[in-house]
């Protein structure tokens, strides 16, 4: 498949070739009026934060241009609550937003604020948690029943290949670099982590095929057994931590297929205090032989060990970091929780603008679709028209 192979398109900013790698550079991107900004060094941290103002995180554009334009951002805030004003009860008349301080644990200092519109935008499982408790204690009464059903994760798998002892340092570059498509329906990318990032080695074990549930733990323990006989000493060395970051390629594994599990609201046995997100219906698939198989191809081609994630064997659960959908954009409150212009049904003023709006498997990483849909959603706000009084 090497004709599907293709270097990533990313939000870093890599300067002018002919300068060094963390040159700084007076805002590249907005004429004027964004912040300066530094070339890549390529250290690879990109999923864990860019401390070298090279990534195009919304702290660089969104946030930056909207403070400049007066927005106050109120960082260490926590929306714990959101009710329409008025007898209405339908937000005609704005709501009354309460806070609370994020880190604090005793002294919370919650805050009231109003507002004539409210956006929602705490990310796929945040505006769940959120909206859910919102209807549970009669808040938001009206948010659609449908909410909570269809996330997706776009059938994510993560393996890797460990080249324990090399001498090459696989955490150099950017966090996720290139990939290939091995079949119609799956996607891989190679990802890196950053040098010192050795603890992530606690999510990795030796690849382990078989079928999902208990039996692929025998499956595992049979394929530790085999790795420690044949290859004794790398065989250990790829199960330790040091030097993970530097001699392991990871592969995310993302499918288009079909698959969700839907959201409820309940308490958990083992915390009845309160009440959270649990999952139900069926399982998103903990085992994709493709992925296990362009996993063992690789290891084996290029002399290194291949690595399943730990999770996916012991427990059976998958792992991803593209959680989308809950809140699904749809025409009517009976299949969704928003409509086509992202405004809540049922009520007024009130939208949801993040990764819950997603209503499709979208099998590729999703922030560039979120963002689409964010600058969608705005261009159907008039700007606000500032009156000055004579
Ligand atoms: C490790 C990792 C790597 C990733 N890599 C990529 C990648 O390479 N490419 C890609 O496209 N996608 C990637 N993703 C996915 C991408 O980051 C998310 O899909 C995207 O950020 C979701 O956007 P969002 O606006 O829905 O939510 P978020 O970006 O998560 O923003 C939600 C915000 O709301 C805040 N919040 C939550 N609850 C509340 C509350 N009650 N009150 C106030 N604030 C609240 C949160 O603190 C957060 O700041 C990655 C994700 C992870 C975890
Ligand atoms: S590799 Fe990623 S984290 Fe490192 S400087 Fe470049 S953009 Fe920043």
């Amino acid at each position: 498949v090497e004709d599907s192979f293709y270097y990533t398109d990313v939000g870093v900013f890599f300067g002018e070739k002919h300068d060094a790698p963390g040159t700084e550079y007076s805002d590249p991107y907005f004429g004027g009026k964004g912040p300066s900004r530094n070339s890549c060094i390529g250290c690879g941290g990109c999923m864990v934060g860019c401390h070298y103002n090279a990534k195009n995180s919304l702290d660089k554009n969104y946030l930056y241009l909207a403070e400049h334009n007066g927005v106050q951002l109120l960082p260490e805030t926590r929306v714990v609550d959101v009710s329409p004003l008025g007898t209405s009860g339908d937000g005609d008349e704005g709501y009354r937003v309460k806070t609370v301080n994020s880190f604090a644990f005793f002294s919370k200092k919650p805050k009231f604020y109003t507002a004539r519109s409210v956006i929602f935008s705490a990310s796929s499982l945040g505006t769940q948690s959120l909206l859910f408790d919102l209807k549970d204690k009669g808040s938001l009464p009206n948010i659609s029943s449908d909410i909570g059903n269809r996330v997706r994760t776009n059938s994510e798998s993560i393996l890797g290949v460990r080249y324990p002892g090399t001498d090459e340092d696989l955490s150099k570059g950017i966090a996720i670099g290139s990939g290939i498509h091995i079949d119609k329906n799956t996607h891989i990318e190679a990802v890196r982590y950053p040098d010192g990032s050795n603890l992530l080695s606690g999510l990795f074990t030796v690849m382990t095929g078989g079928r999902p549930g208990v039996v692929r733990i025998l499956y595992w323990l049979k394929a530790i057994i085999k790795l420690l006989c044949t290859q004794p000493i790398s065989g250990l060395r790829s199960l330790l931590p040091w030097r993970f970051s530097r001699e392991t390629v990871i592969f995310l594994v993302m499918q288009t297929i079909e698959g969700h599990i839907n959201m409820r609201w309940k308490r958990r046995w083992y915390w009845p205090f309160s009440k959270s997100l649990n999952s139900e219906g069926k399982p998103i698939p903990t085992f994709i032989p493709e992925a296990n198989d362009f996993t063992g191809k690789v290891a084996r081609a290029t002399g290194g060990i291949g690595l399943s994630s730990l999770s996916e064997i012991a427990f059976n659960v998958p792992t991803t970091a593209h959680c989308m959908g809950g809140c699904a954009m749809s025409d009517s409150p009976e299949t969704g929780v928003i409509d086509a212009k992202n405004r809540v049904f049922n009520y007024k003023n009130l939208y949801i603008i993040d990764g819950s709006m997603l209503s499709a498997n979208l099998g590729v990483n999703p922030s560039l679709t979120i963002t689409a849909l964010a600058e969608r959603a705005m261009s159907f706000i008039p700007n606000k028209v500032h009156q000055i009084k004579t």
